[in-house]
């Protein structure tokens, strides 16, 4: 009951942000994900081992990190630079992409290479989404939501989980930490 509720709660948080209307789901006609699309294929074992066990949860089995956790926070914090997939590198997002939607989770409205993102249709928990997905690698990154009335020239919100994204800052090389 409890793990249900929660789940509910999360779910909500990651649908709802501004208003108490539901956003209009996304519909950009992108073909459906393959597998076969991505590039980088590596066994179960071998993301275990690379990658944490949230980052495993979220890009590997399309889980959800806690709103306002500690990638958020870091996230809010982070200068310029490049976001790129905490599983296989890719360039996904870019700093000048970024805003603040106020809703726990790091939000873009727009990615720095489209063609590393993907989405398809989500219809877990009965409800309707878009889901983000790395291309090369396959990872679950999170969602995007359309026409929430966001001051932004997409007016999308790419709703990215913290844990699936590195950040690579501008000033690379000479004071990364
Ligand atoms: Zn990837």
């Amino acid at each position: 009951m409890h793990y249900r509720s929660s789940l509910a709660l999360l779910l909500l948080g990651l649908v709802g942000c501004t208003s108490n209307e539901p956003p209009a789901p996304v519909n950009m006609s992108t073909p459906p994900f393959t597998p076969a699309v991505t590039t980088v294929t590596k066994t179960d074992a071998e993301w275990r081992a690379q990658l944490t066990p949230e980052q495993y949860h979220v890009l590997r089995e399309a889980g959800t990190e806690r709103p306002n956790g500690k990638a958020y926070e870091e996230f809010k914090h982070q200068g310029s630079g490049s976001y790129v997939c905490g599983g296989c590198g890719a360039e996904l997002f870019s700093s000048a992409h970024k805003f603040d939607s106020h809703c726990g989770w790091p939000s873009f409205y727009d990615p720095a290479n489209a063609t590393n993102v993907r989405t398809r249709e989500d219809r877990a928990f009965g409800v309707t989404r878009t889901e983000v997905l790395c291309a090369r690698c396959g990872g679950h990154l999170g969602h995007v939501f359309k026409g929430e009335g966001f001051n932004t020239p997409t007016d999308q919100r790419y709703c990215i989980n913290g844990v699936s994204l590195k950040f690579v800052p501008k000033e690379a090389g000479k004071n990364a930490p």
